[in-house]
């Protein structure tokens, strides 16, 4: 592997929070402001759930990365003022947490500014974007190099943190991939009518699950990046399943615990190579019978 860590450290972890709130329900149907008890569950993640992860994160010591959307920093401005004084990195997640897919680079433009308008009224200039979904388009890395952001973490073509080129421009960013076995979404995640897999894990599962892939990364010399929701892993048992995840890790030898900022830093001043990722199409002379079987 050509990556090197700073100093000492042979890996990187960086614990993540999106902070999506109810932006995420509107966005798909704004008829779900209806739903009290749909919305109540949301409004736990910066009522309860944020509160609860800032005190555990200031407990054992390490900073973090905070996906805000701006419709949650316009509701709760207060929340996101708590995260910036517990000197943690707040970045870009969208304005309403929008369905990214096949939307035109203009629209996605509006959505980008909405939100970066919404972050400067609290005084934050993100460096860091993560698509809604984790969903970005082709000609998204444009629009964030010409906004001025340092990376991006949505993509999950590698282990390790890449620079990664715009298609016009000239320009470049980190990409820092995900994974989404590394997202509380899919252990916890379930609304009945709204989402998830229907299965509540286990905390007891889902810490051994995160822990394997941090050992391996660790192992590997790359970097584990955790996503969790405050609204899904701010509940008492899902937080404790984390805290004795972040005190294995904190345990390890040479593990560099921060945020994505830090390791888009490191990346963009120590890696010369700038990655083009090249467009698969379908081949144009192989039709396919698309009217059977199930499409997996
Ligand atoms: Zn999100």
């Amino acid at each position: 592997m050509s990556y090197s860590w700073p100093g000492q450290y042979r890996s990187a972890a960086a614990f993540t929070f999106d902070v999506d709130a109810e932006s995420t329900v509107l966005a798909t149907d704004p008829g779900n402001s209806s739903r009290m008890s749909l919305m109540s569950h949301q409004a736990y993640g910066p009522r309860i759930g944020v509160p609860r992860l800032l005190q555990l994160l200031e407990r054992r010591d390490i900073k973090s990365t905070f996906f805000v959307p701006g419709f949650t920093a316009d509701t709760y401005p207060d929340t996101v003022r708590r995260i910036i004084d517990g000197g943690h990195e707040v970045a870009h997640h969208g304005y309403l947490h929008e369905p990214m897919q096949g939307i035109s680079a203009q629209t996605e433009a509006g959505y980008l500014d909405r939100g970066l308008e919404a972050l400067d009224r609290l005084g934050v200039h993100p460096v860091g974007y993560r698509a809604p979904w984790w969903e970005l388009n082709w000609h998204t890395p444009d629009l964030l190099i010409e906004r001025g952001f340092e990376y991006d973490s949505s993509l999950f073509d590698d282990d390790v943190p890449y620079r990664l080129s715009g298609d016009k421009n000239g320009g470049d960013l980190v990409e820092i991939p995900i994974d989404w076995a590394l997202d509380d979404w899919e252990q916890y995640a379930f609304y009945p009518g709204w989402t998830g897999s229907g299965v509540i894990e286990s905390p007891d599962k889902v810490h051994e699950l995160w822990l394997r892939e941090v050992q391996a990364h660790h192992a590997n010399g790359s970097c584990f990046v955790l996503t969790n929701h405050p609204f899904i892993s701010g509940r008492p048992s899902k937080a404790a399943a984390l805290d004795r995840l972040i005190g294995d890790v904190k345990a390890m030898e040479g593990i560099w615990v921060t945020t994505l900022g830090e390791i888009a830093r490191h990346t963009a001043a120590t890696i010369a190579e700038v990655r083009t990722l090249a467009r698969v199409e379908a081949p144009t002379d192989h039709p396919v019978d698309r009217t059977h079987g199930t499409g997996h």
